[in-house]
């Protein structure tokens, strides 16, 4: 399922409008808060509060990654896109993070952005306004508990969104604009051709790091888009600088 640009930059520009005054703020009384907090230190930054890539003046491209974390695949991931300086955005799915906790501090540590993509992967349309709730609530705090910070951004599952979804959280719907279908096709190359091929600027990817071909296919991708000058940016940051 894709959605056209049409569908998706209405919202996308307010929202971008919306991030980029939470930007410019001054973070001063926002840092208070995570130093008063006796816990280990873990970073509580998003790649939008310290990437300076401006998305109007150079090419870029949101990588996501849907269903983690998962073993091994999202450490082997995190690799790749740490050699290539890239980030991406991660929409884990609750109760995996509960079980890996570790993966998504490592995301967040790393720059990228972690997103909400419900605690169980249920369809949300087919779920009362309180059923959702839970499902993105919960999985907010497991986040919050992994990485010091809750998330501003859900994916729903299978991009089923209606206005109960829309009315039962404060977290901002991000869809995609490209779908490689990884998990219909566990083939590496093409994978990753279908994302080379068909790019164009500021797209918003959709990928998965529960399976291995797709992780695979990702030195491919961030080889051939790096080397046409593309950088890779998380979707907050993206909708922020456009
Ligand atoms: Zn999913």
């Amino acid at each position: 399922m894709t959605f056209s640009r049409a569908t998706i930059t209405p919202w996308l520009s307010a929202f971008g409008k919306r991030a980029q005054q939470q930007t410019v703020r001054p973070s001063g009384s926002l840092d208070l808060g995570a130093a008063a907090t006796p816990t280990p230190a873990v970073p509580t930054h998003t790649a939008s509060d310290d990437d300076d890539t401006d998305c109007e003046k150079v090419t870029c491209i949101a990588l996501t990654f849907d269903d983690g974390p998962a073993v091994p695949e999202t450490a082997t991931l995190l690799s790749y896109l740490s050699q290539y300086h890239a980030r991406a955005t991660f929409f884990t799915v609750g109760q995996n993070v509960a079980a890996h906790p570790d993966l998504v501090r490592a995301e967040a540590r790393a720059g990228h952005e972690v997103g909400n993509h419900s605690w169980s992967h249920p369809d949300l349309t087919k779920l009362s306004r309180e059923q959702v709730a839970y499902q993105l609530n919960r999985t907010s705090d497991a986040i919050k508990a992994a990485t010091g910070k809750a998330p501003t951004v859900f994916r729903p599952p299978y991009g089923a969104i209606n206005n109960t979804v829309r009315g039962a959280t404060k977290l901002s719907p991000v869809l995609w604009t490209l779908d490689t279908e990884d998990w219909k096709y566990p083939d590496a190359a093409k994978v990753a051709q279908s994302v080379i091929a068909k790019v164009k600027r500021n797209d918003v990817v959709l990928m998965h790091d529960i399976h291995t071909t797709s992780v695979a296919a990702v030195p491919q991708i961030l080889r051939a888009l790096t080397a046409r000058g593309y950088h890779f940016v998380t979707v907050s940051h993206l909708r922020a600088t456009l």
